[in-house]
């Protein structure tokens, strides 16, 4: 049962690959520059080169510019891949790369950064993310549990509520406002009294240093209140870990369990992180881009199932504490 590919090789695998059966994967990222995404960069690489087929990959930094990243849509158009892989810069801006990709009738997978629901459904493409408030929620259950354990280590000054500020990525982002929502939100559930001190979230852009530099003006003012700081990624729970700079053992969460982060946690700088699993993102994307690339539904022969909102994989997120 020799294929007919031609060679005479029965062996299959590497050999029977042949250059011009290559599938081209064109990949849009939103930002090297982002330590979680890096994770998923290197997965989407990796997972490729481990393939049943042969894939190449063109991938390309848009340097959180939406322009940039437009231009680089059309180049990846104008080179003729066979599916593209989009970590859109600004999730506002997606309608325009679906109408991009759908008029050059090439699928799109878009991950991490979430579109609207119609914008993926106009393109016929699906969205691999997760679940934006389950990072929230887990960051909430660790406080809970945390108090729950010992609640005088946690109510500093006893008066029965939790004091706590929130860093938020951006505002408008689904995933920071989701984390922002559902950390509080999970800690009432459970019971605890949550007290804002009447502090909005503050708006760290992701950012180690913008975060620091928030966190020490915070520790100026009430320092000694403070007692747990959620923080919607670990780059800015390292930041607002550095602001507090030993001044305070109030527990700081994050999500994404960065290599910094699990050093925090392993340190005990860091009270506890949600692993959002880049790794199992990146091998999630190659089987479904190279599906999309081969015209099968994005899903086909895979694990993955459609998530209830009916566009969507969404991939799992754990919490990990020391
Ligand atoms: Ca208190």
């Amino acid at each position: 049962l020799l294929a007919g590919c031609g060679g005479g090789s029965d062996e299959g695998g590497k050999d029977a690959k042949k250059d011009g059966d290559a599938i081209k994967l064109g990949v849009l990222v939103y930002k090297y520059d982002d330590t979680y995404i890096s994770t998923v960069r290197s997965a989407i690489e990796k997972y490729a080169k481990e393939a049943d087929v042969e894939i190449k990959l063109d991938m390309q930094d848009g340097q959180g510019d939406q322009s940039k990243q437009n231009d680089q849509l059309d180049v990846l158009i104008s080179k003729g891949v066979d599916a593209l892989l989009i970590n859109a810069v600004d999730t506002g801006s997606a309608q325009g790369l679906a109408d991009k990709a759908k008029a050059a009738d090439i699928p799109a997978v878009f991950f991490n950064r979430e579109p609207a629901k119609e914008v993926v459904e106009a393109c016929e493409g699906i969205f691999v993310g997760t679940t934006a408030s389950e990072a929230g929620v887990m960051q909430g259950d660790m406080l809970a549990d945390m108090y729950e354990a010992d609640k005088e280590a946690i109510d500093k000054n006893g008066d029965g509520k939790i004091q706590y500020i929130v860093f938020k990525g951006e505002p408008g982002n689904p995933e920071a406002e989701a984390r922002t929502e559902y950390a509080v939100k999970q800690a009432e559930e459970r019971g605890l009294v949550m007290d804002n001190m009447g502090i909005e979230p503050l708006v760290a852009n992701w950012m180690t240093d913008q975060a620091q530099t928030q966190m020490e003006a915070q520790m100026s003012a009430n320092g000694d209140k403070i007692e747990a700081v959620f923080c919607n990624n670990d780059d800015m729970a390292l930041g607002a870990i550095a602001g507090i700079n030993g001044k305070s053992d109030a527990p700081v969460f994050g999500v994404d369990a960065t290599e910094a982060g699990m050093e925090a946690i392993k340190s005990g700088k860091m009270a506890g992180t949600v692993k959002q699993d880049g790794d199992a993102m990146g091998k999630a994307l190659v089987a479904i881009g190279a599906n999309a690339a081969q015209g099968k539904d994005f899903i086909e022969g895979t694990d993955y199932e459609m998530a209830e909102d009916g566009f969507s994989v969404r991939i799992p997120y754990a919490p990990i504490t020391k």
